[in-house]
């Protein structure tokens, strides 16, 4: 039988705030442990939390990124369980009422635009972290009262692949929006991973496999790809499935169970009551709103759309905003964006890399490319003098037209001068003339090399290419020895 894989992804993502959700400590990461710590997110009696209302700003901004609709109200609820990482035994997160619900996240998959709907996005907060020594636990408070976003997808995703793909587009958008770093590394994103299969085209959900705090994306592939075929090879054998938590086991490649059996009615769920319900007004929602960005797929659309790139530019551009902005800022009034987007991804990225030089510290400004790219086109330049120019822009700020007067750049279309170059190859180098006389075009390449040497980049080189062929075949044909 044909089985089809069915995944939901609840994935938590820690909000870039200053401070802390319910206290004035600072969210911020790799500080010595319980240094960022206070009564408040220590957990300890009798402290009352204050929102922060910049996480509220974000988890509502995430919402609105999302596709979601926000709702005219939401509430705290206290999630109840046990564990030293959180010392008053409760988490304080949002369960029936959350910020907002109904969204959709669209991306490129195998070469088609995929959604994945959103179910909710609710606002709660981190727990503290534990360590395990050799003889002795410890736990860091810092972490505890951060404010994470937690994103429930439905169960649309339908292949390791496809979760992958979605995290990475759910990933971008966040950073672009400046919800969150979505720093992996500084465990910022993490994932819990629901799936369960079905024979193929059927419409009932088989049972629900979660696998629990998964921290890196490539993780989550290979535990779903683990996952999958286990439970196929439990159905093909004639066994079932029940709904339960795993854990997966990365030095193994394999998941194992945790716990069966976990509902929400075992949390004892209940209203916050130091919690007043949130209540956007219409005039905070519209603060928020400015907020919105452009999302990345969107702008790839729009860039391929609006300068006719091909989508492999536009997809560099779309993880890149400020180069994205710059390419933008030149092309705008140029006739040729296309060339532009060359020199921005190839030329300039190369150049700002070798030499760490950011865009803001860039010499020359943006309209002297656009200058680079109309000498090329009028053919004042040819594209190898075109580099050296971009180079000596690079360094010194100069504009393109100074720079060709000076080093005397102007393409050369002169052909007494390209035929005498032309010669000189020829005679210089018999090995590749004869070979290009014995059937191989690509000799002709390096001989084309040779006369833009000589000419040090300034012959138009299609002229260089038909005045060389032109007398390769001549003497060839007329048995003339050179
Ligand atoms: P719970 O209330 O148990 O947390 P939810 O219905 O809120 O369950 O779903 C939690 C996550 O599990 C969601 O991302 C959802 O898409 C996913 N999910 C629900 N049912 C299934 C299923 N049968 N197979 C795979 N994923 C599922
Ligand atoms: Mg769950
Ligand atoms: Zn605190």
């Amino acid at each position: 039988m044909d089985y089809e894989a069915v995944i939901g992804l609840e994935t938590h993502v820690q909000l870039k705030t200053r401070s802390k959700l319910w206290c004035g400590c600072a969210n911020e990461f790799g500080a010595p442990p319980n240094t960022n710590v206070c009564p408040v997110c220590l957990g300890l009696p009798g402290v009352l939390p204050v929102a922060n209302e910049e996480a509220l700003r974000l988890t509502v901004l995430a919402g609105l990124l999302l596709n979601c609709e926000i709702p005219p109200r939401a509430k705290f609820d206290r999630k109840s369980y046990f564990y030293p990482d959180m010392p008053k035994n409760y988490q304080i997160s949002q369960y029936d009422m959350p910020c907002a619900v109904n969204g959709w996240v669209e991306f490129e998959f195998a070469g088609r635009l995929e959604r994945v709907r959103i179910k909710r996005v609710h606002l709660e907060e981190d727990v503290g972290k534990s360590f395990h020594f050799e003889h002795t636990s410890g736990i860091d408070f810092n972490r505890a009262g951060v404010p994470l976003l937690e994103i429930v997808s439905e169960p649309d995703i339908r292949s390791a692949d496809m979760a992958y793909a979605y995290l990475t587009a759910l990933k971008e958008i966040l950073i672009q929006g400046g919800v969150s770093d979505c720093d992996m590394e500084k465990g910022m994103v993490r994932c819990d991973v629901n799936v369960s299969v079905r024979p193929k085209g059927s419409a009932e959900l088989g049972a629900k496999i979660e696998i629990k705090n998964m921290n890196s994306f490539s993780g989550v592939r290979r535990a779903l790809e683990f996952e999958i075929a286990r439970q196929i090879a439990v159905l093909e054998k004639g066994g079932q499935l029940v709904q339960s938590t795993r854990r997966w086991d990365e030095t193994a490649g394999a998941t194992e169970e945790m716990r069966t059996k976990e509902y929400a009615h075992d949390y004892r769920y209940f209203p916050d009551p130091d919690l007043l319900p949130f209540e956007p007004s219409a005039e905070w929602l519209a603060e928020v709103r400015k907020r919105m960005i452009e999302l990345p797929l969107a702008r790839k659309q729009r860039l391929m759309r609006e300068y006719g790139l091909p989508a492999q530019d536009a997809e560099v551009l779309k993880s890149n905003v400020p180069l994205a902005d710059y390419f933008e800022s030149v092309a705008r009034g140029s006739k040729n964006p296309k060339a532009i987007a060359n020199w921005v991804i190839n030329s300039l990225q190369a150049k700002m890399a070798e030499t760490g030089i950011g865009l803001d510290g860039l010499k020359f400004p943006p309209d002297a490319l656009a200058e680079l790219v109309s000498l090329v086109e009028a053919k004042t330049i040819s594209s190898s003098a075109a580099q050296q120019v971009f180079a000596e822009m690079f360094d010194t700020g100069k504009r393109p037209q100074q720079i060709v007067q000076e080093k005397g750049l102007v393409q050369l279309s002169d052909t007494a001068t390209i035929e005498k170059w032309c010669d000189e190859v020829i005679a210089a180098h018999p090995g590749p003339v004869n070979d290009f006389r014995s059937g191989k075009a690509a000799a002709l390449n390096f001989l084309k090399g040779q006369v833009m040497r000589l000419s040090k980049g300034r012959a138009n080189p299609v002229v260089v290419g038909e005045v060389l062929e032109r007398k390769l075949k001549t003497s060839a044909s007329g048995g003339v020895n050179v």
